[in-house]
């Protein structure tokens, strides 16, 4: 249980939930550390506490509330002993932003490991030993064929790419740059270069996440840590001078928006999904998206249906990647402390917390 920023993570027991219609239980196999636990679990942002972190989680159903048979976003009728995966936050299909298609607007969202612990709903994260769905979750049956390390990060960081991915013009043909090598920014170069990008350039400050782009399908990578300059270069000279088509961008460093910018060609598309936390505002003439008949969006989370081509991304290309290789450790939930701290070190791309360790 996460107290707050600086306060101990504690262990504690709660009776398991009674279920209602359209709900289930599932016991966590793999819950993965996310960028934004750390950012929780720093203070960079806010959520209420008591809670208990963690969104992004695989598990099997250990019971499933009565009435109507739950079915998966395919339509499959899901039964106890299913291996799941679902969407980070819970919708109510009803209000104007689900009826927008705008599910994780939802007035009455319910997120996973965002949650604050309440009578009856104690269990909301993944890093416990079970985790109690709501009603109006999404959820998808998840093959054998997929590891746990591999699946796990899909209801997060895959399902986000995707959705970011779907924001964009096609992207066959296309010179792409990405901002970031963490664990989006190699799902988004591993799904450009899926989707035939003619090329994939991938930016990094941190030569040791840099250094695995090109096993995600970057075709050319650029260190970061000394300004924009050699970014611009690189792109110019792959684009004769125009510059990419577009740019994802999956760090949350104002700098780097600023230097993307610099990268982006007339018409061309900017999506910003990384700026997950407050920052300073950009040094952005309007002029200059009007000019260049730019296009920018803003990526938050995703819908129900990115889920699903996420996983099925992971289907067909998770084993072209080394993506079991960005689950770099897996601790007991006994040491969910040190691996909330161990994290947020340097380099470390996703931690995983199970009941027992591996
Ligand atoms: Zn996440
Ligand atoms: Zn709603």
């Amino acid at each position: 249980m996460f107290h707050g920023p600086g306060e101990a993570i504690t262990i504690e027991e709660f009776p398991l939930p009674e279920l209602r219609s359209g709900e289930a239980l599932v016991r966590v196999s793999l819950c993965t550390i996310c960028g934004s636990d750390l950012h929780t679990f720093t203070g960079r942002r806010t959520t209420p506490c008591p809670t208990i972190l963690g969104h992004e989680i695989i598990g099997r159903i250990a019971a499933l509330g009565p009435d109507q048979p739950l079915v998966d976003l395919r339509g499959r009728i899901l039964s106890v002993g299913d291996r799941v995966t679902w969407t980070i936050a819970a919708s109510c299909g009803d209000c104007f932003y689900c009826g927008e298609g705008l599910t994780q607007k939802c007035r009455d969202l319910f997120k996973y490991g965002h949650e604050r612990i309440a009578p009856g709903h104690a269990l909301s994260g993944g890093m416990a030993e079970y985790c109690h769905l709501s009603q109006g979750t999404g959820i998808l049956a998840v093959p054998d064929l997929l590891s746990d390390k591999i699946a796990c990060p899909v209801n997060c960081a895959t399902a986000t790419v995707a959705a970011a991915v779907r924001s964009a013009p096609p992207i066959e043909d296309r010179v792409i740059l990405i901002q970031g090598a963490g664990m989006l920014g190699l799902t988004a170069a591993a799904m450009a270069g899926s989707l035939g990008a003619a090329r994939v350039v991938v930016s990094d400050p941190d030569a040791e996440r840099l250094a695995r782009a090109a096993a995600f399908a970057a075709t050319d990578t650029v260190d970061a840590s000394s300004g924009g300059e050699e970014l611009k270069k690189v792109v110019g000279d792959l684009t004769d001078g125009r510059g990419a088509d577009t740019i994802f961008e999956f760090c949350g460093a104002p700098a780097a928006l600023e230097a993307g910018l610099d990268c982006l060609r007339i018409g061309g598309s900017y999506l910003w999904a990384g700026s997950v936390a407050p920052s300073t505002p950009l040094a952005l003439a309007p002029e200059r998206v009007v000019r260049n008949l730019w296009t920018i969006s803003g990526v938050h989370n995703y819908t129900h249906r990115d889920l699903d081509s996420a996983l099925s991304f992971l289907c067909e290309h998770g084993a072209d990647h080394p993506f079991e290789e960005l689950v770099e450790g897996v601790y007991p939930l006994s040491a969910a402390q040190t691996a909330l701290e161990r994290a947020g070190a340097e380099g470390s791309l996703r931690l995983g917390l199970r009941m027992e360790a591996e």
